[in-house]
Formats: C-alpha cells, structure tokens, sequence
C-alpha cells in the first residue's frame, strides 16, 4: 500500500511516517507501558526510529512515561511510556435513542471516568443543552487536558465530511451539524463516528480482536452491519460506508425494510426482527428483553423463530466470510450473549452457508465490545493522524 502507484513520490516519506507512528500508537495502546526498545521489537521498526516517534508522542503529550517491570522477568523497574491517562484525554460521547452517554478516555482507550446514562433530550436545542452540560461535568473531574470530543451515533455518516447521512432511529437530529455545534458550545475537535466505526475501534484496540489483521465485526443488535478489518486496517469505502449489509436483499417478497426495499438481511437476521416475528406470533409487543426471557424460561415456545432467526444470521456470517476471509468473526448483539446453545446452534447451521476452507480458518466469537470509549478511539485516531510528520 505504501508504494502505490497512486501516491506521488515526494509524499512518501510523511507517508511512510505516518504508517510507522500509528504502528507505535497501536502498539502502545495493545500492549504498553512498553520499554522503546519493546516498541521496536513489537513494531518491526529500528530502534532510533521507534525512540524517535515515542519521544515525538511524549512531547506531544499523547504518551507519557510511567514506571513498569521489564518484560524479561526481572522485575527491575524501568523507564516505560504508555499513551497518556493522567496527562491528556478525550471525551467519548455516544446518542442513541434512548440514553446518551459521556465518558472520559485515556489516549490508550481505557474508561477513566463515566457517568450514569441519561435520556436521550426530546428535541434537539434540549440534546445539544444536555450534552454539553455533560461533557461541562466531565471535564471538571479531572485535571488531565482534554484534546477532542468523539461523537457516535447510530445511523449513516459520511465520514469524509463528517456529516450525517441518515439516522432513522435518532430522527431529531436530522438535517443538523450535530458535530459543527458541539465544536463551537465545546471548544473541542469533535470526531463524528457510526456506531459501527466505534464498535470496531474497541474491538481492535481494547477487544479480542488486537491479535487478528483480519477480521470481521458483525453487529445484529438493531440494524445488521459489518466492520472488518483488511491487513489491520478498516475496509471503510470511498465514503466510509461500507458493510451496510442488513441492506442485502434476501427475501424479494419479505417483509418490507426501513429502506424501502423487501426482505433485507436486517429484517431477519437481527435482535430485533426477532423480537417483531415473536411478536407477530404471540399477537403482542414483545421486547428484546422478554425475548430473551422467553427463550430462557420456555424455550420450546418459540423454537421455530430462534431457528429461522439463527438461519439468517448464519446467511449473513457465511456472506462476510466469503467477501472478505476474516481469520476471525466477532459477533455483537444481545440474543447469543450469554446463550451458549443457540451460538453453538448457530455454529452447527454455517457450514450450510459457507465454504469449508474458510469456516475451517476462522474463528467465531461474541463480541466482548461496548462503544463509549470506540468513540473516544475515533477522534484519538484523528488527532494522531494530524500531528505534523515533519521529523
Ligand atoms: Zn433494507
């Protein structure tokens, strides 16, 4: 990728400097505090060049030197730098239907301060007035600098003008610059993420998936879409929106979509259009949570949905795995997570819906992920990726 052809030659070196500093910056943010001379051996780097952009991250103040033991065994205290937690941070916002959540985030990704989630405001003047009183609250916990607010909703976002696209289920902040007006009340560079962005970011750097450079995110929660990870980097799209494949078409004649289209993925393979079927069938409003209630009281009851449903996420696994070959597949949702029968269920069904060769090399998982802080990872990924490369 380095040396496209479609990369002129004079920007190669900022180029090549930017790739090598986000290889330390993940490095430090997987595994630190590391010695810099773990930071080349776990970057492949040369010793002064590794030293080099840790010095750079340190001026900067996105890393900062802290005490450890030496990974030898030792036990000799030694100088280590890790990404900052005590000198700087990020704010880590996310607005769903329900609840809004704000949580302070070291530079590594960890949580270091959340507070309790509260209702979602009603219109959108009241949203912006409650964020920002929020995030006001936050700030004054702590005496670290804080660099950014990263932003993430669930909907469509164009990420490259970092604008809202469609948010079906957070109608009142359509046709708004949600990240221009929190910039201006904040003060702060604010990063607009999807959810699905954010989800990925803490399954990369924080989750199971920091050993895997390739591999896939499938979230069934509400709607069905995909992040995966070619050679460690996210497949994004020329506007940041690939992996929206709850938009498949399945069922021609199916249920209709939000999309205006019939038997999309999403209609059957997610948490929710489980709960809908269920619904249809016990001619009541059933929840999620009473789904998963049901399935755990009686699950006799309803079996034949559970295994339509688990058909379809199946359908959708065997997709993912045939369009990009993950050595590993994280699922997110609510129904497999602490249901260990149905995901062995689902595992027996996918050999019917993928080619051996490539169920054989992949693993499946359930996502261990939560977004607030993969938020907070999406403007730390922005602010490194603007630091000046000049050496
Ligand atoms: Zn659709």
């Amino acid at each position: 990728m380095i040396a496209s052809p479609q990369i002129p030659a004079q920007a190669r070196p900022s180029l090549l400097r930017r790739v090598n500093r986000e290889r330390v910056v993940r490095s430090l943010q997987t595994r630190g505090p590391l010695s810099r001379s773990d930071v080349a051996k776990h970057t492949g780097l040369g010793y002064a060049t590794a030293v080099k952009i840790c010095d750079s991250l340190e001026a900067s103040g996105f890393a900062e030197s802290c005490e450890g033991l030496q990974q030898d065994g030792a036990g000799r205290p030694g100088n280590y730098l890790r990404m900052s937690v005590d000198n700087s941070q990020v704010i880590a916002l996310t607005i769903g239907p329900m609840y809004v959540r704000v949580a302070s985030v070291g530079m590594d990704g960890s949580i270091i301060e959340q507070v309790k989630p509260q209702s979602t405001a009603k219109d959108y003047q009241s949203l912006i007035k409650q964020v920002v009183q929020l995030i006001e609250d936050i700030r004054s916990q702590s005496q670290a600098n804080t660099l950014g607010l990263g932003l993430s909703i669930p909907g469509l976002i164009d990420g490259v003008n970092g604008t809202v696209i469609l948010a079906p289920n957070l109608p009142i902040i359509d046709k708004q610059d949600i990240r221009f007006d929190l910039e201006k009340q904040t003060g702060l560079k604010t990063k607009l993420s999807g959810m699905m962005e954010a989800q990925f970011l803490v399954e990369q750097i924080r989750g199971r998936a920091a050993d895997h450079e390739n591999f896939a995110l499938i979230n069934y929660l509400g709607g069905l879409g995909v992040a995966a990870a070619c050679d460690g980097r996210r497949i994004s799209g020329s506007r940041s929106m690939a992996g929206e494949i709850g938009h498949v078409v399945v069922d021609p004649k199916g249920e209709s979509c939000g999309c205006g289209n019939r038997g999309c993925l999403e209609t059957l393979a997610t948490d929710t259009s489980l709960a809908t079927r269920i619904s249809k069938k016990l001619k009541r409003e059933v929840s999620v949570e009473e789904v998963l209630e049901i399935h755990q009281q009686s699950p006799g009851l309803i079996a034949d949905e559970v295994d339509h449903f688990l058909d379809y996420l199946a359908i959708a696994i065997g997709f993912v795995m045939q369009a990009y070959n993950p050595s590993a597949v994280f699922l997110l949702g609510r129904f497999l997570e602490n249901n260990d029968e149905s995901f062995a269920q689902l595992k027996k069904k996918l050999p019917h819906f993928c080619l051996e060769p490539l169920l054989e090399n992949c693993e499946i998982h359930r996502s261990l992920s939560y977004p607030v802080n993969g938020a907070g990872l999406a403007i730390i990924e922005d602010l490194i990726s603007e630091l000046p490369t000049k050496s």
